[in-house]
């Protein structure tokens, strides 16, 4: 997760070898990697925060791969945009496992349909993500996410941050979302490490 991170972070994770990154906004992952896109060999960018359908060409144009497809209106703007330029549209679709109100994604009762209508746009459905309650063991919910995804015959399950990854892996995560732990954000002296 490169969001919010300087140049500097972004260096030393490339000339770690990194190449995943994940950005929460469209118009900051431009100014980020806009520049630095052509020159980079395996680079790949998921756009992991909401999307509004006014944005779905730009985020069709940098992100390889589009995991909060969460609306079938949001489905048929991407499939638009991708037809538009000739590209294939990878998306995950993202599940609010906890059905919480404030919270981004498809109910679970509603992903059959979803991914329905966005297989039928011709979009290329890799798999689910989710972000399970801040309040809630993460567990059960990684749980769901993959019984969702087994049902469906989805392979990519996106879920963990820097407090649950670990969790999340022995659910069956392929993608982990890890930011503050491998960017040291809350690093210092005074800040307990956040293990
Ligand atoms: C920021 C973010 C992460 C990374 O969170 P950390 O706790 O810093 O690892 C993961 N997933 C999503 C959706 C995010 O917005």
């Amino acid at each position: 997760m490169s969001k919010t991170q300087p140049p500097e972070a972004i260096d030393a994770a490339l000339a770690a070898g990194q190449r995943v990154f994940g950005e929460n906004r469209v118009q900051e992952a431009q100014s980020r990697w806009g520049g630095r896109r052509g020159d980079l060999a395996g680079l790949e960018l998921r756009l992991i925060g909401p999307l509004q359908t006014n944005k779905a060409a730009d985020a069709v144009a940098l992100f390889d791969v589009i995991e909060t497809l969460d609306r079938v209106k949001l489905a048929d703007a991407l499939a638009a945009a991708g037809a538009r330029v000739g590209k294939t549209v990878r998306v995950l679709v993202q599940v609010n496992t906890g059905a919480e109100p404030q919270k981004a994604g498809v109910l679970p009762g509603d992903v059959g349909d979803l991914i329905a209508r966005a297989r039928a746009a011709s979009l290329i459905v890799e798999g689910l993500m989710c972000i399970p309650p801040a309040d809630e063991a993460p567990g059960p919910h990684f749980a769901l996410l993959r019984k969702i995804a087994r049902r469906h015959g989805l392979g990519t399950l996106s879920m963990g941050m820097s407090g649950d990854y670990e969790t999340a892996i022995r659910f069956g995560a392929t993608h982990v979302r890890v930011g503050s732990s491998l960017f040291g954000e809350r690093k210092g002296p005074e800040t307990p490490s956040i293990d």
